[in-house]
């Protein structure tokens, strides 16, 4: 019941070594059944970075930094107690503050480790994941305490400039609102109309369908890794949950599992010279459950780290809604499984 659409859109193109003649150049269009976002699988281009990024300079000019162990007490300012009695929420290094940029209802930034002023990809184990994690999804619970109104939760991240983030001192973002985000709109009425028209689930037929085969990652406790059929960026992989729906539910084994998966995905980006990524995870009201839901993370890498960089985010991501990949999502999911040991 899940359609899986490619297209092959039968492009020409001028081969150089052949006095340039127009051959057939392999160009497919994919249609994401969930999100309804279609992605270009492209031949011949070479987007990917072929070395290691010089990150020393970005790393060595330390200017203002609110998050560094030193300072963060003085320079970051305590939620109301009505909502986190002590102020701030600390779990080992990991601390979790109010923004003071305004973009959710109720949001916070949780800094990975404070101790450190900059984690390359293989710096981030499950451990300081799993204590990030922790602590945004303890202040996400504190939310829901204290407003039941609202329904809405997200924990999302930026990891260097090229991604949006601001600061060097790596961090995340947590949004909770009475609205849903876009995305959970989009998968709220997805997953719903599903369930109508099919009597089964949406995530449960997915992962009955993708289990063991060609994008398939790996099973780490109650998530499933896999990589999606048509990709909204680069290197993007997905983890699903087994049952819960929204993240206030995901319990200390739960954040474990999800640490220790992306700590792979992670591990893996540094050895393919990758170096910035965008990453959400995403639930929908405990109420969804009836219809489906389940707890979706999703990253993507964004473009590497260096002056003048190409934007991976061109004319065709940005308005036309497609994004344009240069590899096969399968041929991607190979690489992760040796990792993932499936
Ligand atoms: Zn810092």
């Amino acid at each position: 019941m899940i359609k899986f659409q490619e297209i092959d859109l039968k492009a020409l193109a001028p081969n150089p070594a052949n006095g340039g003649r127009f051959e057939p150049m392999g160009l497919l269009q994919r249609i994401d059944p969930l999100f309804g976002e279609s992605c270009r699988i492209v031949s011949g281009a070479k987007l990917q970075p072929d070395q290691t990024p010089d990150l020393e300079d970005f790393v060595l000019k330390r200017g203002f930094c609110p998050f560094c162990a030193d300072v963060i007490e003085k320079l970051t300012f305590p939620f109301p107690s009505e909502i986190v009695p002590a102020g701030r929420i600390v779990n080992g290094l990991s601390w979790v503050v109010p923004n003071i940029l305004a973009y959710s209802t109720y949001s916070a930034v949780g800094v990975y480790d404070t101790s450190r002023h900059f984690l390359h990809l293989g710096d981030f184990t499950e451990e300081i994941l799993f204590n990030a994690f922790s602590g945004m999804l303890e202040h996400g619970r504190a939310v829901r305490r204290h407003d039941n109104a609202v329904r809405y939760s997200s924990i999302n991240a930026n990891y260097l400039p090229s991604s949006g983030s601001s600061l060097p001192h790596p961090h995340l973002q947590s949004s909770h609102d009475f609205v849903p985000l876009s995305s959970q709109r989009r998968v709220e009425s997805l997953l719903r109309s599903y369930a109508g028209a099919y009597g089964s689930t949406y995530f449960g037929d997915l992962i009955s369908l993708e289990r063991g085969g060609a994008r398939w990652v790996g099973k780490v406790g109650s998530y499933s890794f896999l990589v999606p059929f048509a990709p909204s960026g680069f290197h993007e992989v997905w983890a699903v949950h087994d049952s819960k729906t929204d993240l206030v539910e995901m319990n200390d084994e739960d954040t474990t599992f999800l640490a220790s998966g992306l700590a792979k995905v992670l591990g893996v980006y540094e050895k393919k010279n990758l170096s910035a990524f965008n990453f959400s995870l995403q639930g929908l009201p405990v109420e969804s459950a009836e219809f489906g839901s389940r707890i979706l993370f999703r990253i993507t890498t964004r473009s590497a780290i260096e002056p003048y960089y190409r934007s991976d985010v061109t004319y065709f991501e940005r308005l036309c809604g497609e994004a344009m990949i240069d590899y096969l999502p399968e041929a991607w999911a190979e690489e992760l499984r040796s990792e993932f040991g499936t």
